[in-house]
């Protein structure tokens, strides 16, 4: 059989993780898993169940009979696809919020060291190189300028339709990397054998290649 291999990239909201681990992960044939989806839909499920995120029996509770998947691309909350209505602005800061409760983050890093034990996989989120694949083979930690994250993700939501204003988006995206960065657990930070890339002005093409290459060289 051949080695397994483990890409990881983190990085703060919307530097564009998910479109180059989804791009390098087509190049190279490794599995992508969107760890942000799995908090996402933890949210996701949180909101609609009328569930207080502060009640930590309720949550456990919740926990214990959710089972997260992804299938050909598709993430999969209880046996429902989930991709669009997770993709809010609304889902992005309930995510953020779900995602500081210990009981969350044990559950879903305990499913994504699962993922990346049998088959290669390009796994990006907050800290997958810091503690969910710390042995990752490959670790990038992609940046960019909030502002820029910020037209991207706006851009993003008003192809999909959504009505929001580019404010709201840039608000948000600084709001969630105070919460990201400054939480106890897991905070996302840089691992120190992580490659740094800032992406800022740079295209989707451009990164992509600069991920290929160092992994392939
Ligand atoms: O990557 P995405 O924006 O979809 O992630 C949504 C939220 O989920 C993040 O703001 C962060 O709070 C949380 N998250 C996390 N750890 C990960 C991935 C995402 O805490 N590995």
């Amino acid at each position: 059989m051949s080695k397994i291999i483990r890409v990881a990239i983190d990085g703060p909201s919307g530097a564009g993780k998910s479109t180059i681990a989804k791009a390098v992960g087509k190049k190279l044939g490794l599995d992508y898993i969107d760890t942000g989806a799995m908090y996402r839909a933890v949210g996701y499920k949180t909101l609609t169940t009328s569930i207080d995120p502060d009640d930590a029996a309720a949550m456990q509770q919740m926990l214990d009979s959710t089972e997260i998947d992804f299938s050909k691309g598709d993430i999969i909350l209880d046996g429902e696809i989930v991709n669009d209505k997770i993709r809010t602005n609304e889902m992005s800061m309930m995510a953020s919020r779900v995602s500081a409760i210990p009981a969350v983050r044990e559950k879903l890093v305990e499913l994504q060291r699962k993922m990346g034990q049998t088959k290669s996989i390009i796994m990006d989120g907050r800290d997958i190189g810091t503690n969910v694949l710390t042995d990752a083979e490959f670790k990038f930690f992609m940046t960019a300028s909030a502002e820029e994250r910020a037209d991207r993700r706006y851009k993003e939501l008003i192809e999909k339709g959504q009505d929001v204003s580019y404010e709201t988006v840039l608000d948000d995206i600084i709001k969630r990397d105070h919460n990201d960065m400054t939480r106890k657990l897991n905070p996302l930070k840089k691992a120190d054998d992580a490659i740094e890339l800032d992406t800022t002005g740079m295209s989707i093409e451009e990164v992509t290649d600069f991920i290929f290459k160092e992994v392939t060289k």
